[in-house]
């Protein structure tokens, strides 16, 4: 079996796409989950329990490079948390995971078991150990939904910063991106609203439910009407538990049996107000206004008392907008169909926001304590949602692919740009491998003045704009971009052809969504509730370490998540903290996590070979496996190599040149390394022969 089904793809000698498959469909048909390509890991999800996420396991996964142990998401962590502790090759100390895969493919749960690893590995102190597992569940209970893919699917994108001072965590921060908050109000066939909602009415007490002013969970249209069959709800009432448990482990204010948390019932509160409010319909009457249609009326008395509002308030800012034009306030009046759209953007925002106050408040609780001058070094975990391609693909779909288009930049910087370039400066003889260059694609999103994104701003900066005009303003300067192709069509549609394939999209609401305002009355609306968080969240800012600030203290710098002090389009928000995040990525060192999806039926030990097969094509693995065979993926400087190495000629002041290296090198006995100009070039392995003999070194 070991001769057929390697762990590591890049020792394979012949390279076809056929022999990759069998390799990897052999060891998956064994359990054998998880497969190298040279440092980078492959990993297919099993849909099913495997007993090697154990202690003992991780256990023994802890300095995993001086073993032999078969390939492990372990030891990604592992690699990660000793890389920053200087303890491998030379090279930066902080250090980004970064996890890519199609929805349902494994992202999450590989996160999860990457924190786990580092918090068996770093020795946290147990409270603080604890408040990190636990931000997890509580996020994806507000940020995850069943979806057509994916029965626990991220709506969010996040980055995990674990800080740490020398070996142990002090603290995490988390940074999210692009919420998915249409699913609010909207939920295609086959798929649900945010857990939290099920959660919450499944598992909250009849006498908490009147309260809150929660009924019977099929009554609400934004549920579709829907609630789940016994054993299901039975499962959520634990959830519920679970995340009120999740709470107070992170840190936010305990209920106690005499007292209840402020902030959680007001939370709750804002929660029952959101499906309430979904409650309300309108019509118009024989004068042609508007009204709140006679079944509906208890709705609206009951969103306002959720909300702390008035119930007059909260009618007129749904059936007007109020503007003020020269002092002179002027009302305009919503016919039905604004009417509803007031209603479901007041949803989208109310949730929205607590969303956001819930990563505030984590960031805020598990900011480290350590004084200012104290240098703190960093693992990041990158968990986005993966690559979509739906019957129908909206601004959601357009930023989400633009993510992995950039993260695509990434990794075929790191592992083709970078590394052939080098060989070119250093007179190293090479025989090029071509790889698929989205360099242009991400041009086509991003230049200025005329990438896509800039193109979108300028037409929603037009009241009179239309998503059409914008698509024909595409047409226009695109129609001869390679990437790009124009669609005749009476729906305003254009197509891309991304790194992973082509993709329609429909441009329809695009500069709505771009503009994402929130009417001035709503605003007031719920800056005066008497809901305190309500208030707060609406009144306040959220700062850049994630704390909330009162409005009055603007900011003068952009956060990485939110701008505060000139409402920023959605689109240049997502550009600017896609650029702040690159600049971390870029500066630390990497990891990689391929996930893989075998079937699209979610089944345990089914393989379908072309969806697998399209997964490698994209990703460009065939290309990966021969750069990792035949490249040096490890490129110290003569410099770097001497100052770590020189221990094994037992000669601690030997001059950090070249010499001194061949010198350092002939004595190993090491094969198959280079010499450039300046620096060596290592097999990927290399790094884990050096780190034997210096243990052994170390032991003598
Ligand atoms: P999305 O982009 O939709 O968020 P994802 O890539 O994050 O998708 P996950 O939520 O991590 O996907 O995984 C989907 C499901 O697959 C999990 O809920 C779990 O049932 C199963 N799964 C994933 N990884 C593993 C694993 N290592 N062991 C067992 N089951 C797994
Ligand atoms: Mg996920």
């Amino acid at each position: 079996m070991e001769e057929k089904l390697p762990e590591d793809l890049a020792s394979l000698s012949e390279l076809e796409e056929k022999s990759l498959l069998e390799v990897l469909t052999g060891r998956f048909t064994h359990d054998l989950i998880y497969t190298y390509v040279g440092d980078i890991l492959v990993a297919i999800n099993p849909f099913k329990y495997l007993s090697i996420y154990e202690k003992e396991v991780s256990e023994q996964y802890k300095c995993h490079e001086k073993k032999s142990l078969p390939p492990h998401i372990f030891a990604v962590a592992d690699r990660a948390y000793q890389s920053m502790m200087g303890r491998l090759a030379t090279g930066p100390r902080n250090q980004c995971i970064v996890i890519s895969g199609e929805s349902g493919a494994g992202k999450t749960e590989s996160t999860k078991l990457l924190l786990k690893h580092i918090m068996e590995l770093c020795k946290a102190n147990s409270q603080l150990e604890q408040q990190i597992l636990q931000v997890n569940p509580l996020l994806e209970a507000f940020g995850n939904a069943q979806t057509v893919m994916n029965d626990n699917s991220s709506r969010f994108g996040k980055y995990i910063q674990l800080r740490f001072q020398n070996s142990s965590v002090k603290g995490a921060k988390i940074n999210e991106y692009l919420l998915e908050k249409s699913r609010v109000v909207h939920q295609d066939e086959g798929e649900q609203n945010f857990h939290i909602f099920y959660f919450m009415l499944a598992g909250i007490s009849t006498e908490d439910k009147e309260i809150y002013g929660l009924l019977d969970p099929t009554h609400y249209r934004y549920l579709n009407g829907r609630f789940g069959k016994e054993d299901v709800v039975q499962a959520w009432r634990l959830k519920f538990a679970e995340v009120f448990n999740a709470m107070d482990m992170v840190g936010f204010e305990e209920q106690t049996f005499t007292s209840r948390s402020q902030e959680k019932v007001d939370m709750m509160t804002i929660l029952a107000g959101i499906l309430s409010l979904g409650n309300i319909a309108f019509e118009t009457t024989d004068s042609d206004a508007l009204k709140v249609s006679e079944e509906s009326r208890g709705w609206l008395k009951a969103t306002a008392g959720q909300f702390g509002v008035q119930e007059e308030d909260l009618l007129k800012s749904l059936t007007c907008t109020t503007s003020v034009t020269r002092g002179e306030c002027i009302q305009r009046l919503h016919n039905q169909q604004q009417a509803e759209d007031a209603r479901d953007s007041i949803a989208k925002v109310a949730y929205g926001r607590v969303f956001g106050w819930i990563v505030s408040k984590i960031n805020e609780l598990l900011a480290p304590k350590v004084d200012c001058d104290v240098e703190l070094s960093e693992i990041g975990i990158l968990d986005i949602f993966g690559f979509e391609n739906f019957a129908v693909n909206r601004f959601e779909q357009l930023c989400i692919n633009l993510a992995n288009e950039q993260l695509q930049y990434f990794f075929n910087h790191h592992i083709f740009l970078m590394e052939q370039k080098e060989y070119k400066e250093e007179g190293i003889t090479w025989e090029t491998i071509t790889y698929k260059d989205n360099k242009p694609i991400l041009d086509l999103f991003l230049t200025k003045p005329i990438g896509i994104l800039s193109l979108l701003d300028e037409q929603s900066a037009f009241p009179q704009a239309t998503d059409r005009d914008f698509v024909d303003k595409l047409n226009s300067k695109f129609k001869t971009a390679p990437s790009f192709e124009v669609v005749r069509s009476h729906t305003p549609v254009f197509t891309i052809v991304h790194y992973a394939g082509k993709v329609q999209y429909n441009a329809s609401g695009f500069l709505e969504k771009n503009r994402d305002t929130i009417p001035a009355n709503i605003r007031e609306l719920f800056i005066n509730s008497v809901t305190p968080l309500l208030s707060v969240l609406f009144a306040a800012t959220i700062s850049r370490t994630g704390t909330l600030m009162p409005r009055k203290a603007k900011l003068k710098v952009a956060d990485d998540n939110f701008n505060s002090t000139r409402k920023q389009s959605v689109g240049a928000q997502f550009k600017h903290s896609l650029a702040v995040l690159m600049e971390k990525m870029f500066a630390a060192g990497p990891h990689f996590v391929r996930c893989i999806k075998p079937n699209r039926s979610k089944q345990p030990d089914q393989l379908d070979s072309k969806l697998i097969m399209d997964q490698l094509r994209y990703n460009g693995l065939m290309e990966t496996i021969r750069i990792r065979r035949d490249g040096f993926s490890w490129r110290p400087k003569f410099r770097e190599f001497a100052e770590r190495y020189n221990i094994v000629l037992l000669k601690p002041d030997l001059p950090l040149d070249k010499n001194s290296c061949m010198s350092i090198l002939n004595s190993t006995g090491l094969s198959g390394w280079k010499c450039g100009s300046s620096r060596l070039f290592f097999k990927y392995w290399h790094q884990e022969q050096l780190s034997r003999l210096l243990e052994r070194l170390g032991r003598a």
